[in-house]
């Protein structure tokens, strides 16, 4: 680290955008899958743009794709349930696929999955068989990449507000987070980052009306 830098400098410290040059901006529009192959050390900031939309997220190592997300050995390795700044998702191997670097909502959810055709029968009735869920964004995300049903593991829910009763019952209820709030992603080691912009309209996760989400890809200037 320089020492030569004015005090001006020294008391504001440098932004991200000034760090950072940016590779790749796209929106995501309103219940659509998007992917990316993250190179390591690349940085994925996910923006809930217009507030409370679930931004489902499956990641995989993108050299050895049977290296795949893990709940279980993520959750292990934190004492929290929730992912926020500081989390390291990793695979189920447990290396590090990708650290929270920063975080302006404060929590999100990994328990409570991806919205399915199957879950929302069960859960809601047959009349919402015919309407599009994750698991189907997930499924058509993965086949652009070789990978099928066989590859779709559990994943993390963005923006998705799952508390955790004392007695242990989950819930879906109402987001806390608020339109341009965003997290970022540092890839550990080249991963395939794979997005379900929620299509849900059965629970509170999208506020009853799916929206969009913004993917930016960085890397350091
Ligand atoms: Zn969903």
């Amino acid at each position: 680290m320089s020492t030569q830098g004015t005090p001006e400098r020294q008391t504001h410290p440098e932004t991200h955008h000034q760090t950072h040059r940016e590779i790749h901006r796209e929106v995501v529009a309103a219940r659509s899958p998007w992917s990316w192959v993250l190179r390591a050390g690349q940085e994925l900031q996910v923006i809930d743009l217009d507030g409370n939309q679930a931004v489902d997220f499956l990641a995989y190592d993108a050299h050895d794709t049977a290296r795949a997300y893990s709940v279980q050995a993520t959750l292990q390795d934190q004492d929290s349930v929730f992912l926020t700044t500081g989390s390291v998702l990793r695979d189920n191997e447990h290396e590090p696929l990708l650290t929270v670097v920063a975080d302006e909502v404060g929590r999100h959810d990994t328990l409570g999955g991806a919205c399915s055709k199957e879950s929302n029968t069960l859960r809601y009735g047959h009349h919402t068989w015919s309407q599009h869920a994750c698991v189907e964004n997930f499924l058509v995300e993965l086949s652009r990449h070789g990978m099928g049903k066989r590859d779709h593991v559990s994943n993390v829910n963005w923006f998705m507000n799952v508390p955790v009763d004392p007695d242990g019952a989950l819930g879906i209820v109402d987001g806390i987070s608020a339109p341009g709030l965003s997290l970022r992603l540092r890839a550990e080691k080249d991963t395939l980052v794979l997005v379900s912009n929620c299509p849900q309209v059965n629970n509170p996760c999208n506020g009853f009306d799916p929206s969009r989400a913004e993917m930016v890809v960085s890397e350091r200037a």
